[in-house]
């Protein structure tokens, strides 16, 4: 087989490869994408945690704190029964209104505390649902990782080997050059030569829609061995089967024939002839110009 049937054959396996390993690298994606959002949300949690239990372990101490406080205070209140001169009752007095006074603060302090540990719960509760949440997306993340491991496995495993075969019948500049070109393009490596205008000599790839030079159509209508990439997109190019000179003639003799059949029976009056669409102008076009190019 010619070069570029080869290099054809493998731009078809190596296309069904990249797709497949695609659609498991993607699985993959996805998945490790929820493994590290829950690990986030995990370590969310166990802060929202910590958070949680020192907030009760100060309401906790402010309570402690506050009891201690009333029960200097009604001690105070005794000893102010009993005391014997002005200067002790007042120095009681006095004590007992900054206890007063402490008190009060340390009690809106624990209420303070209550309320931001209360809050503290309820986002722990709203976490521990979206937790749940994300893990049902990553066991079905996981399940359709496996899933496509199992299905893409063992076709990956022939097409490789497919591949490897269809490489192996390129010469090793070309094979380079089209490993090189995949990458490039995703796996795009080939595009074909449309005819503009074969009438004018115009030529264009396929992929890219750049010009093609009129020397590279000649070329490659000639000779199937060669690999010459778009100047643009570096595609390596090639001329579908149709369109070689002299290809598809049994076709063309068909529909000749048929285009014959339907201008005599339009001039029988029977129906108006057919219009030429543009893919049968090329084919003539390309007949005639097979003739020139001959000459
Ligand atoms: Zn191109």
């Amino acid at each position: 087989m010619a070069l570029l049937d080869n290099l054809l054959t493998l731009h078809r396996v190596d296309s069904q490869v990249r797709a497949l390993r695609t659609r498991v690298e993607s699985a993959q994606t996805f998945f490790t994408a929820q493994e590290k959002l829950l690990a986030t949300l995990e370590r969310q949690k166990t802060e929202l945690e910590t958070q949680h239990r020192q907030l009760q372990a100060s309401v906790h101490a402010a309570e402690v704190e506050q009891a201690a406080a009333t029960e200097r205070v009604t001690k105070l209140r005794n000893e102010l029964n009993t005391s014997t001169n002005d200067k002790q009752y007042k120095a009681i007095l006095n004590e007992m209104k900054v206890l007063e006074g402490s008190k009060d603060e340390i009690v809106k302090r624990a209420v303070d505390e209550m309320q931001r540990a209360e809050d503290t719960k309820k986002r722990l509760e709203v976490h521990a649902a979206t937790i749940a949440e994300r893990i049902k997306i990553r066991d079905v993340a996981k399940t359709k990782l496996e899933e496509c491991k199992g299905d893409v496995g063992e076709r990956l495993a022939q097409l490789e080997a497919e591949r490897s075969r269809a490489a192996d019948l390129i010469p090793d500049r070309e094979r380079k050059l089209f490993d090189k070109v995949a990458d490039l393009t995703e796996g795009e490596s080939m595009s074909e030569v449309t005819i503009v205008d074969l009438r004018h000599r115009e030529f264009a790839c396929g992929e890219c829609n750049i010009e093609v030079p009129f020397e590279t159509y000649a070329k490659l209508a000639s000779n199937s061995d060669v690999a010459i990439q778009c100047k643009s997109c570096t595609r390596i190019l090639f001329l579908a089967e149709a369109n070689h000179p002299g290809a598809a003639t049994e076709k063309d003799k068909a529909e000749a024939k048929v285009a014959k059949a339907a201008k005599a029976a339009a001039k029988a009056g029977l129906q108006p002839p057919p219009v030429m669409d543009q893919a049968a102008r090329d084919r003539a076009d390309k007949a005639k110009f097979e003739k020139t190019r001959k000459l």
